[in-house]
């Protein structure tokens, strides 16, 4: 007979003794923590558990000290099998953890795995090749804020406030006074003012604008170039940046330079350069045309020179700008320029 039917059929006390027993048994035999929920199941369960019914039954009981006495047995004996519940739980419980510890053990003697080389950005490329081909004319590298003040971006290089010259540029603006800078510009001001003349800097930096669209970028990259000396002319402005072009292109590349506006420079030239691709006999990344227009430069406008604290009638200046984007894109050869941005680390390791 099983204690189950005992339970059900003799009197209450005759089976707790060999009930608890069977639990305490079977509390050991649980190999897992699912079959130990069994158990309590069997043994503790609310409704039909072997014991809750066996404490069901002294309720009905007539005699009161009999009541009592085997209700104080019956719940000592739940006790015991809870206590032995548990404790089966916790070492059921730590084997688990232990054995998840050494599938997952860290072998420290094993090689690491080898690490990935990284690579330049191709705009980081570029700009450091434009600090070095410069370097080499003596020209220093100079940074400046990219949260600008409005005079230094537009009003001290000839574009004041009210001038339609500043509805080309999309700005961000701060507040009433302070803007993302729309070029790196300002900073031929600000050196000036701070390193006073002579001067050769190359500014290369970050610059911002409302644009977004296949070829432009809310931020982008330009280098700024400012040279103040006595008697510099528009040869050595053409010297400089054929130079640079050659070193940047190839030392078979010419430059011709085009008449242009820019506020801040008096005459202003845009530079273009002889196709790296068909070397001039025309095809489709020049357009047909044989040349590529890579810069915009100019002698630095008198008012320029006297906002930055210099005196034009003594000195006189070149000053040239490039977006890196477009440099990097036509020395590398970069038909998409969205690639740039797109941080696929496939493109990058391909360059
Ligand atoms: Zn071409």
């Amino acid at each position: 007979m099983t204690p189950g039917a005992a339970a059900a059929q003799g009197q209450p006390g005759d089976d707790a003794h060999a009930v608890t027993a069977q639990a305490l048994d079977e509390v050991v035999a649980a190999t897992d923590l699912r079959h130990l929920d069994e158990v309590r199941a069997r043994y503790l369960g609310r409704g039909d558990g072997l014991l809750t019914v066996l404490k069901r039954r002294v309720g009905g009981m007539t005699d009161p000290a009999a009541r009592a006495q085997l209700g104080k047995t019956l719940n000592e004996l739940s006790t015991r099998v809870e206590e032995a519940l548990a404790e089966r739980q916790a070492a059921l419980s730590a084997a688990v953890e232990s054995q998840r510890r050494q599938s997952e053990v860290v072998d420290l003697t094993r090689p690491a795995p080898p690490l990935r080389r990284g690579y330049l950005h191709p705009t980081t490329r570029c700009a450091r090749d434009i600090r070095r081909i410069f370097a080499h004319l003596g020209y220093t590298a100079v940074g400046g804020p990219e949260v600008e003040y409005d005079r230094y971006n537009f009003t001290l290089v000839n574009m004041p406030p009210g001038h339609p010259s500043r509805d080309t540029q999309a700005t961000f603006y701060i507040d009433d006074v302070r803007l993302l800078r729309t070029h790196t510009s300002p900073v031929q001001i600000r050196s000036m003012v701070a390193l006073g003349v002579p001067l050769k800097v190359i500014v290369p930096g970050k610059a911002y604008r409302r644009d977004y669209d296949a070829t432009h970028f809310p931020m982008f990259h330009q280098v700024e170039g400012l040279c103040v000396d006595r008697d510099i002319t528009v040869a050595d402005l053409k010297g400089t940046l054929e130079f640079f072009a050659r070193s940047m292109f190839g030392p078979e590349r010419a430059i011709r330079l085009r008449p242009h506006h820019f506020r801040f420079t008096e005459p202003s030239l845009e530079v273009d350069v002889s196709c790296m691709v068909c070397g001039g006999d025309g095809c489709r990344t020049c357009k047909g045309s044989g040349w590529i227009e890579i810069l915009g430069s100019g002698m630095v406008h008198p008012d320029v020179l006297r906002n930055g604290g210099v005196d034009p009638d003594r000195f006189t200046g070149f000053a040239f700008g490039m977006g890196i984007e477009r440099i990097a894109q036509l020395a590398y050869g970069i038909e998409d320029g969205r690639l740039l941005y797109e941080n696929d680390l496939r493109f990058i390791r391909q360059m």
